[in-house]
């Protein structure tokens, strides 16, 4: 098999990634843009040794699963893989793979039995998304675009609209290419290091209405800020949303970096005030552009109740959240409990926690900055890390990033011997892996519940209740 040859393969599978599997001569063949049941014609792009990745070159018969993508874009486009998929099928897929997971490597028989519910978006996957963050380029007209990153690559694919952003950003998206156009505002080129404007981040409180434009410049000075929010509010006055939108707040974020991170460190208010409130659930967020915030807080606001569900506090338990991020999940398990002791290694996340916590007025969560490893060692021999002694947490909650919780810490909780315990994962490898270590000391597994926090892509979200064997 060598590039640009032409096979025919049936599709049997699905990768983490969301792209198709089939095999062909003994081969596995990766196929983008394929669905399970699908017999397509590939063309193969790339050849290893014992696998090769192939394009769609045409579907001979499609599967049952198959719906036309939402998004004319969407195959060109580097964000979603499964658009082309029906969202039963995608719940499945993401169901699927995490029953895999703790079969494979949780080594659990029949996780079937433990599961309670696959929480699916609603009738459709769509306009989920608070917040967006567009390239900004030029098209071979020399007009401005704005759009996303092509499929590892960094070259930009024009949009709109997105499907799975909020319907604001249409208009969003048009005010910032006539803000550009009118004014001649130059866009910034990888390559060289010069232009003007790098991207363009949009925030939309989905319970308050109240919209952030972020335009990230690569300049220490903003220019053109009496025409940009001009153009954004003739935009806002134009725009049909199901919704009402209120625009807060215009911000320039300064990145003079050669850098592909986005954001620079310095934001400076251009209009309005510099940050945005929103509500998950009763509990309130002040959201401004760096702000690390939940970017589906509808089904955010679905999980964390799960989670507190599964948590069931009385009001007399000391509960432990690690990897507690801007203390989301702390300030809801708050009300219902003693005390909270949220744990997270991003300083800035803390502060955000704690002003949070202000301005909620809940007084009993506390948050300490370290590696949840660490301080939760510190915690149990009663040091804490302000010589305040903390008692031993009756339930614990863990929240990690994709690799999971570190072992050190999975044997902290495995010592203290909690009633219960909460585990929140958006990776079900990891989650597997540590389910496993827990299981075979002392707890078990009650039940576990799917979310579907990013619907389009493969990433799919958990929340699981441990409780103690011996109790
Ligand atoms: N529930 C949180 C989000 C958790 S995401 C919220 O709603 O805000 C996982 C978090 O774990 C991130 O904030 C990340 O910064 C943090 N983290 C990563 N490694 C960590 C470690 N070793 N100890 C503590 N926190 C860690």
């Amino acid at each position: 098999m060598k590039k640009n040859d032409f096979i025919e393969l049936e599709i049997e599978d699905v990768t983490d990634d969301g792209s198709g599997i089939g095999h062909y001569d003994g081969m596995a063949i990766f196929v983008k843009d394929s669905a399970v049941g699908d017999r397509v014609k590939a063309r193969i792009v790339k050849v290893k040794k014992h696998y090769a990745f192939g394009r769609v070159e045409e579907i001979i018969s499609e599967s049952h699963n198959r719906v036309e993508s939402a998004c004319p874009v969407s195959r060109q486009c580097g964000g979603c893989t499964l658009q082309h998929i029906g969202y039963e099928a995608e719940l499945e897929l993401k169901k699927n793979r995490v029953i895999n997971c703790l079969k494979r490597i949780g080594g659990i028989d029949n996780p079937e039995e433990y599961l309670e519910e696959v929480v699916g978006l609603g009738s459709s996957p769509e306009r989920y998304r608070n917040k967006m963050q567009f390239p900004v380029g030029k098209d071979k007209d020399g007009m401005t675009v704005l759009g996303f990153y092509a499929g590892h690559s960094h070259s930009i694919i024009p949009v709109e609209d997105c499907m799975i952003g909020h319907e604001i950003n249409r208009y969003i998206i048009a005010a910032i290419k006539k803000w550009c156009d009118e004014n001649k505002i130059s866009v910034y080129d990888e390559e060289t290091g010069k232009g003007f404007l790098r991207h363009v981040l949009t925030r939309v409180g989905f319970q308050t209405g109240e919209l952030m434009v972020c335009v990230i410049i690569n300049n220490k000075k903003m220019k053109f800020s009496e025409e940009l929010v001009s153009c954004i509010n003739e935009a806002l006055s134009k725009a049909e949303t199901k919704d009402a939108i209120i625009l807060k707040s215009v911000v320039a974020n300064i990145n003079t970096e050669k850098t592909n991170k986005i954001l620079g460190e310095e934001t400076v208010p251009v209009w309005g005030q510099e940050y945005i409130t929103d509500y998950i659930g009763d509990v309130q967020f002040r959201i401004s552009a760096q702000s690390f915030y939940q970017v589906n807080p509808v089904q955010t606001y679905r999980l964390y109740s799960r989670a507190l569900e599964y948590a069931n506090l009385t009001g007399n338990e000391t509960v432990w959240d690690m990897y507690c991020g801007i203390g989301t999940i702390s300030l809801f398990l708050a009300k219902n409990a003693k005390k909270v002791i949220g744990v997270e290694i991003v300083p800035q996340a803390i502060q955000d926690a704690k002003q949070n916590a202000d301005l909620n007025a809940i007084k009993n969560a506390k948050f300490y900055v370290g590696k949840a490893e660490e301080v939760a060692t510190e915690l149990l021999s009663g040091k804490g890390t302000d010589d305040t002694y903390e008692e031993v947490p009756d339930v614990i909650v863990v929240d990690p990033p994709r690799k999971g919780c570190d072992e050190k810490l999975l044997n902290t909780v495995i010592k203290v011997k909690p009633n219960r315990m909460v585990y929140v994962s958006c990776d079900p490898a990891t989650l597997a892996r540590d389910l496993k270590i827990l299981m075979a000391n002392g707890f078990n597994l009650e039940k576990f519940s799917v979310f579907d926090q990013f619907s389009r892509s493969m990433h799919v979200e958990c929340a699981v209740l441990m409780s103690r064997a011996d109790r």
